[in-house]
C-alpha cells in the first residue's frame, strides 16, 4: 500500500507536516494548504469551505 508520508501545499508548493483541507473558489476544487496560507485563504473568501486537516503522523 502507498501512503504519501509528505503533501505540499497548493499555495506556496511547500511540504509540511499538517495541511487544512479547503475550497476557496468557484471551482469547488479541494486544495490542500499550509498554516502559513490558511489565514489568507479564508479571509474575506465567499467560496471559503473547511474539509478537515491532513497530517503527516498518523497515531499508532
Ligand atoms: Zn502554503
Amino acid at each position: 500500500m502507498r501512503e504519501e508520508r509528505v503533501k505540499k501545499c497548493d499555495r506556496c508548493f511547500l511540504a509540511a507536516p499538517v495541511l487544512y483541507r479547503v475550497q476557496y473558489d468557484a471551482s469547488l476544487r479541494w486544495f490542500f494548504v499550509c498554516d502559513r496560507c490558511f489565514p489568507s485563504i479564508r479571509q474575506d473568501n465567499l467560496h471559503y469551505t473547511y474539509g478537515g486537516t491532513w497530517k503527516a503522523r498518523k497515531k499508532h
